[in-house]
């Protein structure tokens, strides 16, 4: 299986999976994609409704790492997908089923079922694709004898799952900036309570824009990167989407009984990672019948997916909100779909992004090309949730279930009883839990979130981290004192 660019004209398919895994972007600033979606059978997916997590996904990697034994894949995946990892969340969730479904609405023949996926380390979904990556990175950066140094920019939730992903492995170290005094108390003191040696944490006197651009700064440096081994595990690597990718499966073979059976998705969606993965299942050959986009008052996809004009806000119009993880600008895996859409021509895709960075936006339904036409042949729908709504829904969910959702579960619920069928259980995908964002929870409910067992006291844990100002050079300094000469 090798991968190519999304905006390479010639199709050029040169690199491998360990290739593209310590890579962001794509020297030409694309994306990378496989040259063809695996396609999986019938008859394999009867066979798949007996594995474990662990060994589901050990089947699915190995159809998009083809230059990894087999054996090795398969030895990673049962590291990953253990009970202990993903047993942090939840009370009463069957941790060994790792992603375990929960019927939630019904009315009539419509059915909602919650896809659990936060019960790891750090109670949000992120932690699925990020417990692989920090091991394939462990196993990979090993077999070249090389070392990594990540450095990232967070706002919350990919710090700390990149963090408790990366923490003790040999060979890698992770300096996160985050904005100084800015994350809620519970995101600041579970990314900042780790004393691991590997782990760095940079407070920087700023917003998480300054940490961005300090980020930005390092990367456009190529001496100084390679000179110090610099990566990062932005959403937009390529292993991190693979890893979502059997999520969708796994709910899938639990929610039906045959394979004539479909299901629908909702995902609360930012980046357009996570969504991403089940539209790569759904090309796969995965029957599902609706993917559906969930946006918060940061409608950039809900837009798209509604009229075909694909708007980017820029920072300034970007509005923070109550379900903070979706408060994007532009959607960075965004481009793998329209690849897809543009019927694979790269030309195209560059074409249309380079409109994005000088005009801010292109439309597929007129001004720019027809392709919009055929979105519906791809499942895809989208709708849109803000602030009363999510209060309104956490609160019926509780009332209605006695089930507490977070803010972004809650948006994902909201928008999917736009589009429930009839005889179709529609998945919400869970993409964190509660205990997050205890100050709307408070609002919506009138008490606190529920806290997993193990989190008691969290904020009274000895923190270490190093308040820095927003200046990329001292970063540069401050990174390059701490690694070997
Ligand atoms: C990251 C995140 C999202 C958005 O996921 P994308 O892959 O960026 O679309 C939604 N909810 C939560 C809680 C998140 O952490």
């Amino acid at each position: 299986m090798l991968y190519h660019s999304t905006r390479s004209a010639d199709g050029a398919q040169t690199r491998s999976f360990s290739d593209i895994l310590l890579e962001g972007l794509a020297p030409d600033g694309g994306l990378y994609l496989p040259a063809s979606y695996p396609q999986v059978s019938p008859a394999e997916l009867d066979a798949w409704r007996k594995l474990s997590y662990a060994a589901l996904a050990a089947e699915i990697l190995k159809k998009f790492a083809t230059d990894i034994a087999p054996a090795e894949i398969e030895a990673l995946c049962a590291k990953t997908y253990t009970a202990q990892v993903y047993c942090n969340g939840r009370a009463g969730d069957d941790c060994s089923r790792i992603t375990p479904l929960r019927p939630l609405l019904q009315a009539g023949n419509k059915k909602l079922v919650l896809q659990s996926l936060s019960n790891g380390p750090t109670l949000a979904f992120k932690d699925m694709a990020m417990q692989l990556l920090g091991n394939l990175f462990e196993y990979t950066l090993a077999k070249q004898g090389s070392e990594l140094n990540i450095i990232g920019a967070t706002s919350g939730d990919t710090g700390s799952a990149a963090e408790y992903a990366m923490r003790g492995k040999q060979g890698i170290r992770v300096f996160m900036l985050s904005p100084h005094q800015k994350m809620s108390a519970f995101q600041s003191a579970q990314m900042f309570s780790l004393q691991d040696p590997n782990i760095f944490n940079l407070a920087v006197q700023g917003v998480f824009d300054d940490c961005q651009d300090m980020v930005k700064a390092i990367s456009n440096d190529l001496a100084f990167k390679q000179r110090h081994r610099i990566g990062t595990v932005n959403s937009i690597n390529w292993a991190r989407v693979v890893a979502q990718v059997v999520y969708y499966f796994r709910a899938y073979l639990e929610a039906t009984t045959d394979n004539s059976q479909r299901v629908s998705f909702t995902v609360p969606s930012g980046n357009f990672g996570n969504i991403c993965a089940g539209h790569i299942a759904r090309m796969m050959g995965l029957p599902i019948a609706q993917l559906v986009v969930a946006t918060n008052e940061n409608d950039v996809l809900d837009e798209f997916f509604r009229t075909g004009h694909y708007r980017v806000r820029g920072s300034a119009n970007t509005f923070h909100t109550s379900s903070p993880s979706m408060d994007i600008s532009k959607a960075s895996n965004f481009e793998r779909f329209v690849f897809d859409l543009c019927g694979g021509d790269g030309a195209r895709v560059k074409h249309l992004f380079t409109k994005v960075e000088q005009s801010g936006g292109f439309d597929l339904a007129g001004g720019d090309g027809d392709e919009f036409a055929k979105v519906a042949q791809y499942g895809f729908v989208s709708g849109k949730s803000v602030h009363a709504d999510r209060l309104r829904t956490i609160a019926a969910v509780w009332r209605d279930c006695g089930v507490m959702i977070d803010t972004h579960t809650a948006d994902g619920v909201k928008v999917a009883q736009e589009y429930w069928q009839d005889d179709v259980p529609m998945i919400v995908l869970e993409t964190a839990l509660p205990a997050k964002f205890n100050e709307t929870i408070r609002e919506a409910l009138g008490r606190d979130a529920e806290r997993p067992a193990g989190f008691d006291g969290l904020e009274h844990l000895p923190q270490r981290f190093e308040v820095i100002p927003a200046d990329a050079a001292r970063l540069k300094a401050w990174v390059a004192a701490r690694l070997p000469a």
